[in-house]
């Protein structure tokens, strides 16, 4: 079988215990960032240990200061969305109200922009997100269930990834060691039959502009040597194959000299 056919569907296998299917596997490619502090679906038992004293130490301070002990009901900890968003607001009213590490401590605004696009917000919007009118000052009516997913997951994004393109290896950054490439970069192709195509290991006679790369690589060989003047806006210049060539750091390259600049200097 030819490594370019589509291979066939896979369905992943569904987790007999739970009903569910199982997500891809993202194996050993870890992100390269780190997860908050306040993240707490990647916390493991110590972190949430430690973030579960610091909410709960906040809204207790919250809901006294601010008189919320109806709007934040007594189990708010038991509803999930409540914890998210609180968690939220704790760590945008720690950015507001802390100083930097070099203890700088200005005015500013940080402190009623909390209050008016963060916290009163929240609270409006607190009873909509979650179920706590049934809740009481002793009693929790929440009662979490699991999302149900359509059994096709699996099958739907099997057929998703099957009609995505191979992963590509990664190219190799050139390097400065690499042995010079046969053709350098030109404006226009020339064809390999025209009088004015490139001699190996050189530019063709319409070639304008140079990578830095490509004329590092003549450099290099000897075929372009370096000028000790400049030209009229102070660009560094080099001589090839009879020709001058300037370095302009708006192209990041070579630029050839128009020919009634081309007389030697
Ligand atoms: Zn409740």
């Amino acid at each position: 079988m030819s490594t370019t056919e589509p291979t066939p569907q896979t369905a992943w296998p569904v987790d007999a215990a739970a009903g569910t299917p199982s997500w891809p596997d993202t194996g050993s490619a870890s992100p390269d960032y780190g997860w908050s502090r306040y993240a707490w679906r990647h916390l493991d038992r110590e972190q949430a240990r430690v973030l579960w004293g610091e909410l709960t130490d906040w809204v207790t301070w919250l809901r006294a200061r601010y008189q919320l002990g109806h709007t934040i009901p007594p189990c708010w900890y038991r509803h999930g969305v409540i914890v998210e968003e609180l968690t939220a607001l704790m760590a945008a009213h720690h950015a507001a109200y802390t100083t930097g590490s070099d203890g700088h401590d200005p005015a500013r605004d940080d402190l009623t922009a909390w209050h008016r696009h963060w916290l009163w917000p929240l609270i409006d919007r607190l009873p909509a997100l979650s179920t706590t009118s049934r809740c009481s000052d002793t009693t929790c009516a929440h009662s979490p269930r699991t999302p149900i997913t359509l059994d096709e997951l699996s099958e739907f994004l099997a057929t998703d990834l099957d009609h995505r393109p191979t992963p590509q290896a990664p190219q190799p950054k050139p390097n400065r060691h690499d042995p010079p490439r046969a053709s350098a970069p030109r404006l226009h192709p020339v064809p390999a039959d025209s009088p004015d195509a490139e001699q190996p290991g050189h530019p063709s006679r319409d070639t304008m502009f140079l990578s830095s790369a490509a004329m590092n690589e003549y450099r290099a060989r000897g075929d372009a040597v370096d000028l000790l003047d400049r030209d009229r806006e102070g660009h560094p210049r080099v001589r090839l194959d009879g020709h001058l060539w300037a370095y302009t750091h708006a192209t990041g390259g070579w630029i050839r000299q128009p020919d009634d600049e081309d007389s030697p200097a």
